[in-house]
């Protein structure tokens, strides 16, 4: 299903579903990473119940996926709550426009989406006796002062800028899962995301990647915000995808932060050559002014997940880029196609 053919209606919960299969909630499901893991975690023994209200995600990065009568698409917004029949034994909770001009556009909704979000979905994984993992974020550390970053550092996050809403909203709802952890006895897992990438992401979704990728092939100039001496770590989706299914099926004493990134630290100019070079594109650079609050530098330290869940990405930045340097291509493509006709 094309994204300009869904007109809004909602797929209900299935039936016909196996009920002896296991049944995972997903939300944020037709997002970037909440695709991958509807796709990886369809299986015989599962059913999948993506829940997302399309804000930054989009039916085509589920469509493969709705003709399944083990996969049900419910449309719906987490800072309402979620009243659902039958069991639910996992949640992953996913739901969150991740890009900073996306989360920035409306920035209460942002924060309702992560505090209320928790809420409701902990309170439905309390109903339910159901294991639920957060995705919440290196920018937990904010604008770090150590480096690279483990799960004790408390970080250094400003209250009060552009980026607070969604910084402060993550760790609002970590603080939840603490909460209902100790007090309620909801097995919780946290996975500290740092920046991952790879295809189903929005070729407008303002990333960097995306945004370097989309340039360098349409030779414009590529966007280098400050002087790009800021660096991140770049995982790629499969790597990623990995390690949540490994956290979420962590002994239940792991309930506490675990980081989840690729350790290999590239500056943001060092980044936008290296998409030069695998794209052959001559785009120039252009030089923008940095937001608000950029973290200088980002790099994981991954030992937590290396030691309890052992893991360690696998996807060198190179063959990273080079599948999603051919999924923006063909989605151009297409495009340019449909423009044609
Ligand atoms: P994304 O924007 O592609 O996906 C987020 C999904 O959540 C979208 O489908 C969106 O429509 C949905 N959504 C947003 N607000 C919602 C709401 N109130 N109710 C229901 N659905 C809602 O982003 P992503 O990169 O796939 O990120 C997924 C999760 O992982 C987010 O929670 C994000 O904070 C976290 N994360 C991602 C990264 C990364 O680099 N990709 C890094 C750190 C954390
Ligand atoms: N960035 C950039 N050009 C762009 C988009 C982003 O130089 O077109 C920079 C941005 O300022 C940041 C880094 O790239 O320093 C990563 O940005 P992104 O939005 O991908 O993620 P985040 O800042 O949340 O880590």
């Amino acid at each position: 299903m094309k994204d300009s053919d869904w007109n809004g209606q909602v797929i209900g919960l299935k039936r016909g579903a196996k009920p002896s299969r296991k049944t995972i909630l997903i939300t944020g499901g037709a997002g970037f990473l909440g695709s991958h893991l509807c796709r990886r975690l369809l299986t015989a023994e599962t059913r999948i119940i993506c829940v997302d209200n399309l804000l930054s995600g989009r039916i085509s990065n589920i469509a493969p996926l709705l003709q399944d009568p083990n996969f049900t698409f419910i449309e719906h917004d987490v800072i309402n709550p979620l009243w659902l029949d039958g069991p639910v034994d996992e949640i992953y909770n996913m739901a969150c426009a991740a890009s900073p001009p996306r989360y920035q556009a409306d920035p209460i909704h942002t924060f309702k989406t992560s505090a209320l979000g928790a809420i409701n979905l902990l309170d439905l994984a309390q109903e339910k006796g159901a294991r639920i993992l957060q995705a919440s974020t290196s920018e937990v550390y904010g604008d770090p002062n150590v480096s690279p970053q483990p799960e004790d550092y408390f970080g250094n996050v400003n209250t009060f800028g552009p980026r607070s809403c969604y910084d402060e909203g993550k760790r609002s709802a970590e603080t939840l899962f603490h909460d209902y952890a100790e007090r309620c006895d909801v097995p919780t897992k946290i996975a500290r995301i740092f920046n991952t990438y790879g295809p189903n992401m929005r070729a407008s979704d303002g990333r960097v990647i995306s945004n370097f990728v989309i340039q360098a092939l349409e030779g414009a100039p590529i966007t280098i915000y400050g002087e790009g001496q800021q660096t991140r770590s770049f995982c790629y989706v499969d790597d990623l995808v990995d390690g949540l299914i490994r956290l979420m099926g962590s002994p239940a004493e792991v309930n506490f932060p675990v980081n989840l990134g690729n350790p290999l630290e590239f500056t943001i100019k060092e980044l936008a050559y290296q998409v030069l070079r695998q794209t052959g594109s001559r785009s120039s650079l252009v030089y923008k002014p940095l937001p608000q609050d950029d973290p200088k530098q980002r790099r994981p330290d991954i030992t937590r997940a290396k030691t309890l869940l052992s893991w360690q990405p696998q996807i060198a930045l190179e063959d990273g880029l080079r599948n999603i340097i051919r999924y923006f291509e063909e989605e151009l493509a297409r495009k340019a196609a449909a423009s044609l006709v």
